[in-house]
């Protein structure tokens, strides 16, 4: 006996997704409830793997079980495939385990043909109506089924509303769409050298396949690879005898979801269209509804659906997205599935239901996805913002979004790979603009509703929308817009405000939003159960107070350079690192002269000594590089102290890890080149006072040129050879600490020593700086608690994490660094060249530097955690590379058993439930630290 290869809906349930597919799966359930479905049954996805192994043939025995099927649903509604006079007509969709762009469109009216449209019309005694439908068929399966270009029919669709003085589809009359018949099959048989297949079982049978080969298409295989979907999945394919919605104005078809998917708000919020087709909902072609007027229009049907939409789900126990088809008065469901939602909808429908009692906190924590929370901390359009709006659209995706407009999606990619901020504007969306509306900041289009593509789109993956805005005149030759008079050119900056549906012209100012009652609700359950801690990178005080807001629980990582940085310190650094290598040098002569002299060895004449000494005094005080050196040393240090007073008082109670200088020191100078043109141009200007001041520079700068900076002087490198530095920090980081805690405030400094790959360059600077740390807390009679610690960013640091551990009381892993180091690749050099082709051809899974590898990286932080805690069981480890805040890295840190994640402030909150999904995922026994 041949396998079973189709399924009556009445013989499937929820459970069967993998061989129903989603939207199979979902009606049966649908039925299995009693709920009124038009009858109909699933090919399997089984029958669709069967197909390709068998070289696209049908396997054995499906056409005869698809017949069998056919007659159950004859029985059933007492119509006939392919009769005459009471003909059964059905609908053909394609519905895969995942629901995927990329696949068949739906194929309504299937089982029309020159003598069973006679029986429509006897069905329906509406001569419209059928030739109608029968016109649509024939345009939807020329362009689905047979690939004929869609645009074929549409112009003659249109040329035939100009030459009889239509306005509207509804203008025509039975005879204008019965002619129209004969001519879109006149365009069949020319597109396709044979005439439109009149038997309704060939129709069948071309469409069941044409839904298996759209499982190859090339948008379908894309998706999935990207998606990282099997391709033997296989779809399934759903046939359904047909319904109505265009039978009349007590007729309609519409869609609609049990919560609001922009807010979460509890209510029915869709649209429907009367007297009209499905696909018109869909494709946004007639402006339809909000589902509220179904209460004005037939209240009885919208109470219906009503209960229907709440026990589906009470049922699911999650947010529905569900279709509908009213014919004459009487209600039909045809779809329901899990809704996309936006990232705010998602927090408040996972919380609410826990209030309902329908799910648990951990299935809530399970239903947000950690990066769809940064959404909601982006920036919103400032309301005390003077702004022009220009139009108004549907609010289809909130946030708010500026960028230039761009009107085709391989345009946005070209821009956007240029580092443009571009708004998509588009007369409607499909999925060939999906690669655009990936790299765009917002998209805008001027058809579709709210569950237009674009919108749903937009809202999947957390970009502002603004959908539906008639207004816009869209001219997309001239790359244009027109509103009002207004012309929007490709280039031109907007803006849009997908909460509120605004266009407006030129850029807007952002403000922060702020956290909702919801989200910080989900948090708090999020902190009940995760065993990371989540603390932030921030290097200013308005940094630490945002992370703090976010709940972060403590400071993972200040970079001291960022303050080097401000404007005002610039000046002062530069003469310092100018100054630097000579002012050691006469700093280093005295010191080395005054251990000589405390302890001179039996060759040695103390009096000799002395003189050495004096002159090297003498030479010290007369050079003007070593005045200007500690000169601009102490101005800097009182500025530092300020910098870290600011952060100690927000982090009160909480430990801050302060990082000391890092970067090459030539990244705070001039560059090199600009140095060079500026002296070549005023030594042909003969300009010399200025020249020689710029000749002195440019020989400091050429001095200290490196091939390799990222591997140069730096880190740890340039404490050891200019200690003055990493002590004036040390001092700024006491003084600070002891005024503050004078204050009444509880701080916990960190001294973290960067780039350390021997334990010596470790034991160098920890023997001199505790000195001063000691000298400092001495002098004002106070003690800090504080810890000593190295970030792990080099490979031979995590190799040798055992002796490491013997003078670092924490690692801070630094893994933007120690991925360049382990994989050998410069980041800046890589990222947008090489590596971005490493990963489309997937040579890499993923860009390493946002996602922690596993294998290599992880591989040595693993080996560092545990050689780190043998020596030091109490050893506090943590991250601060960006991967802190990635959720599958955090994943990843959770299962090594680090003590924190550290993240950018934004991304505190992402990480906070990202931890918590870990925890939930693999619980881990307590460690030590
Ligand atoms: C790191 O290397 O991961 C790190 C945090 O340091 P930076 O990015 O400042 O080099
Ligand atoms: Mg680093």
């Amino acid at each position: 006996m041949a396998k079973k290869w189709v399924y009556l809906f009445t013989e499937g349930n929820a459970q069967m997704r993998d061989l129903l597919g989603g939207k199979g799966a979902g009606v049966a359930e649908m039925t299995r409830a009693g709920l009124p479905v038009p009858p109909g049954f699933t090919i399997t996805t089984e029958a669709c793997n069967a197909y390709y192994a068998s070289g696209r043939q049908f396997p054995e025995g499906l056409w005869e079980q698809v017949l069998e099927a056919l007659k159950v649903i004859e029985r059933e509604t007492g119509k006939r495939f392919g009769d005459p006079t009471n003909p059964l007509l059905v609908s053909v969709r394609s519905g895969a385990k995942f629901s995927m762009p990329g696949m068949m469109d739906t194929v309504l009216n299937l089982g029309l043909n020159d003598e069973t449209v006679k029986g429509l019309i006897a069905q329906t005694g509406n001569e419209r109506f059928a030739y109608d439908a029968y016109r649509r068929f024939i345009q939807m399966f020329g362009k689905i089924v047979l690939g004929i270009d869609p645009e074929r029919f549409e112009r003659r669709l249109e040329e035939k509303k100009r030459q009889v003085g239509a306005q509207a589809d509804t203008d025509l009359t039975a005879e204008h769409l019965r002619d129209l018949v004969e001519e879109f099959k006149r365009i069949v048989e020319e597109e396709t050298g044979r005439p439109f297949p009149s038997d309704p079982y060939e129709q069948l049978r071309l469409a069941i396949q044409a839904v298996f080969n759209s499982w190859m298409n090339k948008r379908a295989v894309d998706y999935r690879n990207f998606h990282k979907i099997p391709h033997d999945l296989g779809t399934a394919v759903n046939v359904q005898a047909m319904v109505f919605g265009n039978m009349g104005w007590d007729s309609g078809t519409g869609v609609a979801f049990t919560r609001n998917p922009l807010t979460g708000e509890k209510e029915l919020y869709g649209e429907y269209l009367p007297n009209a087709q499905g696909e018109d909902v869909v494709a946004g072609i007639r402006t339809p509804k909000p589902i509220a007027a179904l209460k004005e229009d037939m209240p009885e049907v919208y109470e219906q659906f009503k209960r229907y939409a709440e026990m589906l789900e009470r049922h699911y126990r999650d947010m529905q997205d569900l279709e509908f088809t009213i014919e004459r008065g009487k209600l039909y469901m045809l779809q329901t599935r899990s809704g996309k939602r936006s990232a705010a909808a998602a927090v408040k429908i996972a919380v609410d239901m826990v209030h309902e009692g329908l799910i648990d906190k951990a299935e809530a924590l399970k239903r947000v996805e950690p990066e769809q929370i940064e959404q909601l901390l982006h920036p919103q359009i400032d309301p005390r913002a003077k702004v022009q709006v220009i139009a108004r659209g549907l609010n289809a995706s909130p946030g708010a979004a500026t960028g230039k407009a761009v009107f085709d999606a391989d345009r946005a990619e070209a821009l956007a790979r240029q580092g443009e901020k571009v708004i998509l504007v588009r007369p409607e969306t499909n999925p060939d603009d999906v690669h655009g509306m990936l790299v765009a900041q917002g998209i805008l289009t001027a058809r579709g509703g709210a569950t237009s593509h674009a919108a749903v789109v937009a809202r999947g993956l957390g970009k502002p929308c603004v959908a539906g805005c008639e207004a816009l005149q869209i001219d997309l030759e001239k790359r244009q817009f027109t509103v009002d008079g207004i012309v929007v050119k490709e280039g031109d900056v907007i803006s849009i405000n997908g909460s509120t549906g605004e266009v407006i012209l030129g850029e807007v100012p952002l403000i922060e939003p702020e956290l909702s009652p919801e989200l910080r609700e989900l948090l708090s359950w999020a902190d009940e159960v995760r065993q990371l801690q989540v603390w932030a990178n921030a290097d200013y005080p308005r940094d630490a107070a945002k992370a703090r807001e976010y709940g972060a629980q403590g400071i993972g990582l200040c970079r001291t350079e960022h303050m080097f940085f401000e404007p005002d310190r610039l000046p002062l650094v530069r003469t310092m690192i100018l100054a630097a290598a000579e002012a050691t040098a006469l700093d280093r002569a005295v010191a080395d002269l005054e251990a000589a002299l405390a302890n001179p060895r039996p060759d040695q004449d103390p009096a000799r000594l002395q003189q050495q000494l004096a002159e090297a005094r003498r030479r010290r005080e007369a050079s003007e590089a070593w005045h200007a050196y500690h000169d601009s040393l102490r101005r800097l240090e009182v500025i530092q102290t300020e910098d870290f007073k600011g952060i100690f008082r927000v982090m009160d109670g909480l430990p801050v890890v302060i990082r000391l200088l890092d970067p090459p020191l030539h990244e705070f100078l001039p560059r090199y080149e600009d140095l060079l043109v500026e002296v070549t141009e005023l030594r042909l200007k003969g300009d010399g006072a200025e020249l020689a001041e710029k000749e002195k520079l440019l020989r400091a700068v050429a001095g200290m040129r490196e091939a390799n900076p990222m591997l140069g002087l730096r880190g740890c490198r340039l404490g050891i050879l200019f200690p003055a530095i990493y002590e004036m920090q040390v001092r700024a980081i006491f003084r600070a600490a002891i005024a503050v805690q004078a204050e009444g405030k509880v701080v916990k400094p960190e001294i973290m020593i960067p780039l350390v790959g021997h334990i010596n360059e470790l034991r160098v600077a920890r023997e001199q700086l505790e000195r001063v740390a000691q000298a400092v807390q001495a002098e004002a009679g106070v003690t800090i608690p504080y810890k000593f610690g190295t970030m792990i960013e080099v490979p031979r640091a995590a190799l040798t994490a055992d002796e490491i551990a013997q003078a670092a009381e924490f690692f801070s892993f630094g893994t933007n660094d120690l991925t360049q180091t382990t994989f050998g690749i410069s980041r800046d050099d890589a990222e947008g060249k090489f590596l971005l082709q490493y990963v489309e051809r997937k040579i890499l899974p993923q860009n390493p530097f946002q996602v922690l590898d596993r294998d290599g990286v992880g591989k040595l932080m693993r080996w560092a955690v545990e050689q780190g805690r043998q020596t030091r069981p109490d050893l506090e480890v943590g991250i601060c590379g960006e991967h802190g805040g990635d959720p599958e890295s955090i994943a990843f840190c959770h299962e090594l058993g680090l003590n924190y994640v550290s993240a950018s402030p934004y991304r505190v909150p992402v990480a906070r439930l990202a931890a918590a999904q870990a925890a939930l995922a693999r619980p881990l026994v307590a460690h030590t630290a």
